[in-house]
């Protein structure tokens, strides 16, 4: 269990599973949750910044597509209308708690240019400076596979280390990170605790090697050594916990904390 009582500045990574139905569509119920989590987390003091995926999935939805795109201009179409639909659905959920979103889109570029970078650093900070929750994705419109991030567990990264915020809890549809894979290992244990690159080299290397690697978690431990380069923290926890990352904060979630800064913090 871990308390976090010591973070003023978080990153929330939320995935596409985590805001949509098997359909595409938006599952309000889950949206509707988090964001109210969030809010509560932003009346309690904290400054969040949101990086939410979830824009091809809700566009798949809208244009009843059965399945996720293969041609990059379906891709991009569908991110399109997606990402109108979730803006509107953040807008309109966070309004009801009284606070007010930006949307913030991202490319590769923006991150590796040191004056675009810079740029997008005055555009965070300026709508952070006036207590707007900015909600970042990908520019999935423009940013085609060979020049993309290509997965926002390393975009959110990004942002945590751009801003110098303390840490990001990526909200997951898994509890944390486990020795071996859970899914065909029923005596698998999920590891509260890693602190050193070491310690999570001999994770991805545990095993059968690839089995980390599966259901995400390689960009998961691609965005904790980013992370550990800045002395930044990542706390993987899963989405479907219900008041999650009110459990976060009071010292009842289950999850796995890869802490590399000197922060105090119980767990
Ligand atoms: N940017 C993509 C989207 O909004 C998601 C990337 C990811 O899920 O990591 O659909």
């Amino acid at each position: 269990m871990h308390s976090l009582t010591e973070y003023d500045k978080i990153v929330i990574k939320i995935g596409s599973s985590s805001l949509t139905h098997d359909s595409g569509l938006i599952d309000l119920w889950k949206m509707e949750q988090l964001v109210k989590q969030i809010a509560n987390l932003y009346n309690k003091g904290l400054s969040v910044i949101v990086v939410s995926s979830g824009a091809i999935a809700a566009g798949m939805g809208k244009m009843k597509f059965e399945s996720r795109p293969k041609e990059i201009p379906e891709k991009q179409a569908a991110a399109a209308v997606g990402q109108c639909t979730l803006m509107h659905m953040y807008e309109k959920f966070f309004s009801e708690y009284g606070i007010t979103v930006a949307q913030i889109l991202l490319t590769k570029e923006d991150m590796d240019n040191p004056s675009r970078r810079q740029h997008s650093i005055n555009a965070l900070s300026t709508l952070i400076k006036h207590g707007i929750v900015p909600i970042v994705n990908e520019n999935d419109v423009v940013a085609i596979d060979e020049i993309k991030v290509g997965d926002n567990d390393t975009l959110s990264a990004e942002v945590c280390f751009m801003m110098d915020y303390e840490m990001l809890i990526i909200l997951s549809d898994i509890d944390g990170v486990y020795d071996k894979d859970p899914r065909s290992n029923p005596d698998a244990v999920m590891i509260p605790l890693i602190e050193s690159l070491e310690a999570m080299d001999r994770i991805s290397a545990g095993g059968s090697g690839s089995e980390v690697g599966t259901g995400g978690m390689q960009t998961k431990l691609g965005a904790a050594r980013l992370l550990s380069r800045a002395h930044k923290d990542l706390l993987i926890v899963n989405s479907r916990t219900e008041n999650i990352l009110n459990l976060v904060f009071t010292g009842k979630a289950r999850g796995t904390l890869f802490k590399f800064s000197n922060r105090r913090n119980s767990s």
